[in-house]
């Protein structure tokens, strides 16, 4: 990929920008291969939901920034896709609940969580939990590395906010106990499914979105909040993204060829 100047000129200038931001992270050791993969998959939902916060969303965002007020011990786990496109409104976030930050890895190769705890830190978090000696404890549901959490964090977390998260560590967060919001573009994900809060939306539309919504909320009462958090109803969240995927595709199909050549053909 060439130079930022071709970029503005394309069609889908973001999501080369963004592309571009991911790999410049392989190269500084926060984002893996994996991620890049992940990312992908991302995308492809992204385009069915139209690239944009849908009203469902933004229902979940409210929900997910009142859970987060409310909990007494919330922690936001970040791993390399996320630090990499959202580090600032991730700290942000933090500051704004009170929450505490944590680098949790699915593939935790030497070096990948202190190359996030750098950015993290560059960024302006003063603490960061999960790097290296300090993600001692273990949650024994999840096998390999991804069940390494800091005593201090998401051991003892009620409330764990999870983006682009595996499947396999939402379940078990879940059997523990413990209330999960994530960010999931797709909708069918076993993380999307298994979350108390799904926000079906790009992290990168939907972050700067639930920092503010934090901070408004955070003027209110906790009977407030908990009032407003209790209306929400995750799996009507759920079925509203795959519906407006659908509506979307089925009007699309009705025209078959919607990106034309213009005077060019
Ligand atoms: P699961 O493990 O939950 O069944 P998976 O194996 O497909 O799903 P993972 O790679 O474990 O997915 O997790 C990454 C998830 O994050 C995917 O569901 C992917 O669609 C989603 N995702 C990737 N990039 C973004 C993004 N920018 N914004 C929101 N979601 C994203
Ligand atoms: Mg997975």
């Amino acid at each position: 990929m060439s130079g930022g100047s071709e970029i503005s000129k394309h069609p889908r200038a973001e999501s080369l920008r963004i592309r571009e931001q991911l790999t410049r992270h392989v190269q500084s050791g926060v984002v893996s291969f994996a991620g890049l993969i992940a990312h992908g998959r991302g995308e492809a939902f992204d385009y069915l939901l139209g690239e944009k916060t849908i009203p469902s969303a933004l229902k979940a965002i409210k929900a997910a920034a009142g859970v987060l007020l409310i909990a007494k011990k919330p922690v936001l786990s970040v791993n390399g896709n996320a630090a990499a496109l959202c580090s600032r409104e991730i700290i942000e976030l933090a500051e704004a609940t009170d929450a505490k930050l944590e680098v949790n890895l699915y593939h935790r190769l030497p070096g990948r969580d202190s190359a996030i705890e750098k950015l993290l830190k560059e960024t302006g978090a003063r603490e960061v939990l999960g790097v290296g000696e300090a993600a001692s404890a273990r949650i024994e549901e999840v096998h390999s590395d991804r069940r390494r959490v800091d005593p201090k964090g998401i051991l003892i977390a009620d409330t764990v906010f999870v983006p682009l998260e595996d499947g396999d560590r939402t379940e078990a967060l879940r059997r523990m106990g413990k209330t999960v919001i994530t960010v999931d573009l797709n909708p069918l994900s076993r993380t999307a499914q298994l979350a108390s809060i799904t926000i079906v939306d790009n992290i990168v539309r939907a972050m700067p979105i639930l920092v503010s919504e934090a901070k408004k909320l955070k003027s209110q009462s906790i009977e407030e909040i908990r009032e407003k958090v209790l209306s929400f109803d995750n799996r009507e969240a759920i079925s509203d993204a795959m519906r407006i995927m659908e509506e979307r595709l089925r009007d699309l199909s009705l025209k078959g060829v919607y990106i034309d050549l213009g005077g060019n053909k």
